[in-house]
């Protein structure tokens, strides 16, 4: 498929990005050669039509569940809003990485900032994609004990995004985790119910719950193959597609 010119398959998406996909392999914190990288990406789908909102996480920073422990001195709740301000930290780096491949972006976050970002109001946020800016959503859902998986399900709902894009450093959804068990088998489509009997780690439950219950279908992919973001948008066979459709899950070896 020439993905250079012709229209996307999805109009508008949901494009979660983890905190690690903004830092050097192995390392924490913001690595901006990453962060441009992934800017360049984006820049690419957007520019052949497509509508992108962006949940972004804050794993290369902090998680919440890292002082869950009671003696760590920081109440669990504290420790989620630390991290979902790690996420707004994320944003920053990537509106400025997004405005220098000359995209329009529009920074929001679930936690009143006013000074950095507008707040998250739905209707806004739609009319920004309609004026074919990208959305970058920071601070998750606003509220601690979920993750940024939880926000890019019900982003994505609220927004109408036709699908959910779920980027990884892995291929998809294999039977095992394919960094350590070198037979682990790649699938390339899968419905929620075999997903969940077979306790496949994707999204938390909660998200994938969502989605299932409003038939929003997931697309796990590797963001580290250079052009898969411009392919997700374009409908190609890449990753895994999570649905209700019945489609007979297929294997692949990867
Ligand atoms: N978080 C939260 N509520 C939300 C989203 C995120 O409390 O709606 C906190 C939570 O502690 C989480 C952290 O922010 O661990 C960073 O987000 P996440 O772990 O999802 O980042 P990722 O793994 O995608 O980098």
């Amino acid at each position: 498929m020439d993905t250079g010119t012709s229209a996307p398959r999805y109009k508008r998406v949901l494009l979660k990005l983890s905190g690690e996909s903004f830092s050097r392999a192995g390392e924490r914190g913001l690595g901006m050669d990453e962060v441009l990288q992934m800017a360049r990406q984006i820049q690419q789908a957007a520019a052949a039509g497509c509508q992108i909102a962006l949940v972004i996480g804050g794993g290369n920073i902090l998680r919440g569940s890292q002082f869950k422990n009671v003696h760590s001195g920081i109440q669990e709740a504290t420790a989620h809003y630390m991290g979902m301000l790690a996420t707004v930290i994320n944003g920053l780096a990537l509106q400025d990485g997004l405005e220098s491949v000359g995209c329009d972006t529009r920074l929001m976050s679930a936690i009143r900032m006013d000074g950095v970002a507008e707040p998250y109001i739905r209707r806004r946020a739609r009319r920004h994609l309609e004026k074919g800016r990208i959305i970058i959503l920071a601070a998750g859902t606003g509220s601690p004990y979920v993750t940024t998986d939880t926000a890019a399900a019900q982003r994505a709902l609220e927004l109408d995004c036709d699908i959910l894009l779920k980027a990884t450093r892995v291929d998809g959804v294999f039977s095992d985790d394919p960094e350590k068990n070198p037979h682990a088998v790649l699938y390339r489509e899968l419905h929620y119910n075999t997903l969940r009997e077979q306790n496949l780690r994707v999204m938390d439950s909660t998200a994938i719950a969502q989605c299932m219950e409003h038939r929003m279908p997931i697309l796990v992919f590797n963001y580290r193959k250079e052009g898969n973001i411009q392919r997700a948008v374009h409908g190609e066979r890449i990753g895994t597609l999570i649905s209700n459709q019945t489609v007979g899950d297929k294997e692949r070896k990867p």
